[in-house]
């Protein structure tokens, strides 16, 4: 087996990690970030752009751009671009493929089996969607962990000393928090809660629907129609947000945001820390139940915890670790960097599945349990749920079920399959419905079908059914509407291979005409600071080069390049370079 790879599949960033010498090592994008954009977009020549460079382009090209596909694992979402329709299993692999291509170069080698990071709080059908998402990448999925405990993970190796930690993961779209133990050589999750839905998109919409509101009161324009300037509302809201963190103010600056006949319109608004908070206290508090439910659960008070994890990007807003520290009574750690553990903990666990840490060191000798964290039921009369596997009881885990028919003669029973924790099905997820079919004819309570249910190391559910009287035995698949069929998934594969070389090509092409610009802007801030030392004839050389490749790019976007355009800027790139270090520059 090759290098197993740790992917955190965040719902606005990403990031990849593989084991070095039994040490975990966060993997380098082809744009030198160790961290990338969860962003796809469709430039309009049909090819796709994934990470920084989709995200770049988003402003100019909202309506093909897609963020925080994440939020839509396993629903029925659809994304139509030009005709075809995508599932968000197929938009994240296209970011899974970059991760896999970016490891690939990293390492020096082919890279085909992965671990990847879920929200500990997400439910079969999203489980299922991610894991089919790394099928169409092309990656082997050896494991789905959930990010709290990778992030434990991480943590554990270096602090391997008995204690109970409280994770509270609030990332881009989720919030996710455990109540895990660290023993002797186990981490064992105790109890997992938290809220799908919540995360670092929800502060940014607040700010975006503040600046919305300002301006119709100001200008007396609605944005909300344009998408290009929506985006651009929502690029500068994130910045402003994150400026927050550390500032007690930020200017939203947008020039020309919009045009009517009277002129154009900009848009100039500051807004102050306290603003930002009062305009999302509703949002940090709905934080607090979770955290309350996963104490309950463990059985521990907050006294019991002893040290507070601060994962996801979110987790630096003031606010938010203010809100962590009064319910849980202790300073949140900072030893962790909260962009970077969870995909060096999905690299530990991938390191250890791939058997590629040294024998004895200290984490190949961990052992991770982990917990299901939601409640699987059957529906019985009157649309009950009816428990089979209570929630947070520890993975792989199993539940049999006899069931009979309840007419004479019946040769098929239907079963759906929920889960949540209320008492109704009606407010669970159906995770799908099964028939069992060829029973024996037999009056009505006759057969004995025993249903085992079981919850494997990802998480995700399996069902198989035995005839006790034949000792037949049935598989069953769950079949829910939102998951996609195994056909889908090998057709998507082969799109996402044959898509996958044009992509990277383009993606090169893309990465050279920002290259250029960089090396121009570099370029004429020198000719501005040296405009006094340097010669009349150097300074004329260089200009003219700059000027060349300012042509050349200014012949393409970021969405429309091709191989001509391309081919002009790299001609002019070489010439400039080959210019400055004529001149000894
Ligand atoms: P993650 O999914 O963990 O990468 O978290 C991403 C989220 O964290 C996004 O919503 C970011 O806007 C947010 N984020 C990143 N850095 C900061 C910061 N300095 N202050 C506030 N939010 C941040």
């Amino acid at each position: 087996m090759g290098k197993v790879i740790g992917i955190d599949l965040g719902t606005t960033n990403s990031c990849v990690a593989v084991l070095e010498a039994d040490v975990p090592t966060v993997i380098t994008n082809s744009e030198g970030y160790r961290t990338t954009p969860s962003v796809v977009a469709f430039s309009k020549d049909g090819s796709r752009l994934v990470g920084d460079i989709a995200k770049r382009q988003a402003a100019a090209n909202a309506d093909r751009t897609i963020f925080s596909i994440k939020r839509h694992m396993g629903t029925d979402y659809r994304k139509k671009i030009d005709g075809k329709k995508y599932s968000p299993q197929e938009i994240s692999a296209m970011i899974l493929r970059k991760l896999k291509n970016d490891a690939e170069q990293f390492t020096g080698e082919q890279v085909t089996d992965a671990v990847i990071t879920v929200p500990a709080y997400f439910n079969d059908a999203e489980r299922q969607a991610t894991k089919d998402a790394g099928r169409i990448a092309g990656l082997n999925v050896l494991r789905i962990i959930n990010e709290p405990t990778a992030a434990a993970l991480a943590y554990g190796l270096d602090n391997g000393q008995p204690q109970k930690i409280l994770v509270y993961d609030l990332g881009g779209g989720t919030f996710d928090v455990s109540v895990i133990e660290i023993g002797d050589q186990v981490i064992e999750v105790l109890a997992t809660s938290g809220d799908n839905h919540l995360g670092g998109d929800d502060f940014d919409e607040r700010i975006v629907n503040f600046l919305v509101e300002q301006f119709k009161e100001t200008d007396g324009i609605n944005l909300t129609k344009d998408t290009a300037a929506m985006q651009r509302l929502r690029e500068e809201a994130e910045k402003a947000k994150k400026e927050l963190s550390s500032a007690m103010n930020a200017n939203i600056n947008l020039p020309f945001i919009a045009m009517t006949k009277s002129g154009p319109h900009h848009m100039d608004i500051n807004i102050t820390r306290s603003l930002f908070e009062s305009m999302t206290t509703d949002l940090i508090d709905r934080t607090v139940t979770p955290v309350e439910n996963a104490l309950h659960d463990a059985g521990l008070k907050k006294t019991d915890i002893n040290m507070v994890l601060l994962v996801g990007g979110s987790t630096r807003i003031p606010a938010v670790q203010e809100k962590v520290r009064r319910i849980c009574g202790i300073e949140p750690s900072r030893n962790l960097n909260p962009d970077e553990c969870v995909a060096m903990g999905a690299a530990v666990q991938g390191g250890k599945l791939g058997g590629q840490l040294t024998a004895g060191s200290a984490a190949s000798e961990i052992i991770l349990m982990d917990v299901t964290p939601l409640s699987l039921s059957i529906e019985t009369v009157g649309g009950i749920a009816s428990r089979l596997i209570e929630r947070n009881t520890t993975i792989p885990t199993r539940h049999s079920q006899i069931f009979t028919t309840a007419g004479n003669f019946q040769t098929s029973v239907d079963i759906k399959v929920f889960q949540g924790e209320r008492k109704f099905t009606r407010d669970n997820k159906l995770l799908g419905n099964f028939r069992l079919s060829g029973i024996k004819k037999a009056l009505a309570g006759t057969p004995q079908i025993e249903v085992t249910f079981d919850i494997d190391a990802n998480g995700i559910v399996n069902v198989s059914a035995k005839d006790l009287g034949t000792g037949h035995e049935q598989s069953i698949t769950i079949t829910s509407s939102s998951n996609m069929s195994e056909e889908e998934i090998e057709r998507a594969k082969w799109e996402a291979e044959v898509y996958g070389s044009k992509d990277a090509e383009k993606q090169g092409i893309v990465n050279l005409r920002i290259e250029a610009g960089q090396l121009l802007q570099n370029t004429e801030y020198m000719l501005h600071e040296h405009r006094k030392d340097w010669d009349k004839q150097t300074k004329k050389q260089v200009k003219e080069a700059c000027q060349r490749l300012s042509k050349a790019i200014g012949r393409s976007t970021p969405e429309k390049i091709d191989e001509v355009t391309a081919s002009n800027i790299c001609e002019a790139k070489d010439y400039l370079e080959n210019t400055l270090s004529r001149m000894g520059i």
